[in-house]
Order: C-alpha cells, then sequence, then structure tokens
C-alpha cells in the first residue's frame, strides 16, 4: 500500500485518540503525522506526547496532508475550511469526525472535485478498540477507500454505510463510550455499596462489559439468549432484570439515543 501522510487540523481528545491508535499499531510513522493546534501550550503538549511534528498553522498542515482529518468541532468547520481550503493538494482526501458534516457541505465549501470522506469514530480509539463508521463521496477510488479501511481498522474496528445511515452513528457508536462510562460508574458504585473497594469495583464492573460486549462479538449469540444463560429460573439475576425493567432501563437508552438523534439534527 502506498505510504501516504496524515494531517490533523485539531488535536484534542478524538485526534489524540486516532494518533495515538495510528502509532501503537504501527500503521503511520511518526514523521508521516502532522497536526496542527490552538495554542503553543497544546502543540508542545502533542509534540512530547506523541512525539509528532505540531504548528499553529493550519495551512501547513493542508499542504503536506495527503489525508487531512479536519478534528475541530463541528461549528468550527466553515472557517477552518475556508482557511485552509486553497492550501489543500488536489489529490488529498479530506477527512471529517463531525456530527453533522455532511459530504455536499464539504463540497460546498471547497469544490464538487474534492475527494471526502464522512466519518464518524469514537474515543476507545486511543486503545486500539474503537469503531469508526464512514461514507466516501464518488470521487474516491477503491485504492483510497481501501487505505483509509486500513487507516481506521489500525485503531479499532471499521464499517463503512451509506451517508444515509450517518446522522444516526453518533448516538449509537460515536457518544456511547459516555453511557457505557455511567454504566460501568454505576456497577461499581452499587459494588462500593456493598462494600467492596473502589479500584476493584472498577475493575470488576469494566471487565464484565467488556467480557459481556466480546461474547457478543465473538458467539454470534443474540444479545437475549445470552441474557437468559445469565438467568436462573428463581434466582437472583431475574430478580436484577425485573427491576431494570420496571424502571425502563431499556426504555431509557432508547430515548437518549432519539435525543442525541435530535440534537445532532439541530445543530446542522
Ligand atoms: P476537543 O475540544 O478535545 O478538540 C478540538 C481541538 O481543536 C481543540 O484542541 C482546539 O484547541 C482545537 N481547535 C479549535 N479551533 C481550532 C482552529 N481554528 N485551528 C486548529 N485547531 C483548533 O474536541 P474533540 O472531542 O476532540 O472533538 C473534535 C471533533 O471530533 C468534533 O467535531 C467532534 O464532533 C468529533 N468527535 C468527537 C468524539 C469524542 O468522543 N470526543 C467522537 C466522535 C467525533
Amino acid at each position: 500500500m502506498e505510504k501516504r501522510k496524515v494531517g490533523f487540523i485539531g488535536c484534542g481528545k478524538m485526534a489524540q485518540a486516532m494518533v495515538n491508535g495510528m502509532l501503537q499499531s504501527s500503521f503511520m510513522q511518526r514523521e508521516d503525522i502532522f497536526a496542527s493546534t490552538k495554542s503553543m501550550e497544546s502543540a508542545q503538549m502533542i509534540m512530547e506526547t506523541f512525539q509528532i511534528e505540531t504548528t499553529l498553522d493550519n495551512k501547513q498542515v493542508a499542504g503536506f496532508a495527503d489525508v487531512l482529518i479536519i478534528a475541530v468541532k463541528p461549528h468550527l468547520y466553515g472557517e477552518v475550511i475556508q482557511e485552509v481550503s486553497s492550501y489543500v493538494k488536489k489529490e488529498t482526501i479530506l477527512v471529517t469526525i463531525a456530527a453533522g458534516i455532511d459530504l455536499a457541505y464539504i463540497e460546498s465549501k471547497m469544490s464538487k472535485e474534492i475527494k471526502v470522506i464522512r466519518s464518524m469514530p469514537n474515543t476507545p480509539s486511543l486503545v486500539g478498540e474503537g469503531m469508526t463508521v464512514f461514507c466516501a463521496n464518488d470521487k474516491v477510488n477503491e485504492n483510497e477507500i481501501a487505505f483509509i479501511k486500513d487507516l481506521f481498522a489500525s485503531f479499532g474496528q471499521v464499517e463503512m454505510v451509506d451517508e444515509s445511515l450517518m446522522d444516526y452513528i453518533p448516538a449509537i457508536s460515536g457518544s456511547s463510550p459516555a453511557y457505557v462510562y455511567m454504566f460501568i460508574e454505576a456497577l461499581a458504585d452499587g459494588g462500593v455499596r456493598s462494600g467492596i473497594p473502589r479500584d476493584k469495583a472498577y475493575k470488576l464492573a469494566a471487565q464484565a462489559v467488556l467480557g459481556a460486549a466480546q461474547m457478543v462479538l465473538e458467539t454470534g449469540k443474540h444479545p437475549g439468549i445470552l441474557k437468559d444463560e445469565v438467568c436462573t429460573p428463581g434466582g437472583a439475576t431475574i430478580e436484577a432484570i425485573t427491576t431494570l425493567e420496571q424502571n425502563h432501563f431499556r426504555g431509557t437508552i432508547l430515548a437518549a439515543m432519539e435525543s442525541c438523534n435530535q440534537k445532532n439534527k439541530d445543530m446542522q
């Protein structure tokens, strides 16, 4: 596979997770990653943490990159694209990672000829367990799509979908690590309430979530069947399940995802 240079404009939580994942998996060499940040402090911190080159000049990164990842908050996309558009090389693939920024928006701000990938990663990319979902415009060829898949796969799992689904990806995998952390925190609090030391409680809760997720992915069994396998008739687990159902556990998650979808729609 041809070697490509990757640039990040903005290098906050999400970009750092991606950089770390790309380096840890050895998919990218440090000298092939360049990031621009807003302050000297963060430029210095990122350079020291990841030993990659950093700058305060977005245009330099735009000119360097074969794959240019715009990693600022969604409301800053317009101004950043305006600032760098004339510095982006003709063959560069521009990658968005923000909710609600669609392919047509980038084409309208840059040119119809620009190669664009719209993606939605998540922060577990930091530890190589990310989930990145993406779509591409018709200017990105098969080889380039293969490269982008490998790039995303270097820090986790990857799925390509039709753009019509992209608005709904933040609720299920972009934002959902936040809900899962709340679940782990609640499980741990429950353990602490029963006298389990806090550090052990976090370990037990997090490993239960990790193991359960792995069971879904590796056994291919329906989550309902896996749940049934834990519930002894007349036992304690089914009592816990009953309490969760009475308190709308699943309905609450569905409602939370709907609010996430709605907010993303409102921000467009
Ligand atoms: P963040 O605030 O941690 O990072 C954004 C960075 O951009 C900051 O470091 C900021 O200083 C920098 N920045 C701001 N203006 C800039 C400019 N003009 N030029 C260069 N740098 C600039 O935010 P984040 O959580 O990393 O989110 C970044 C993007 O990733 C957002 O669009 C968000 O929707 C998307 N995203 C985030 C997550 C997540 O879990 N955090 C998940 C999926 C997608």
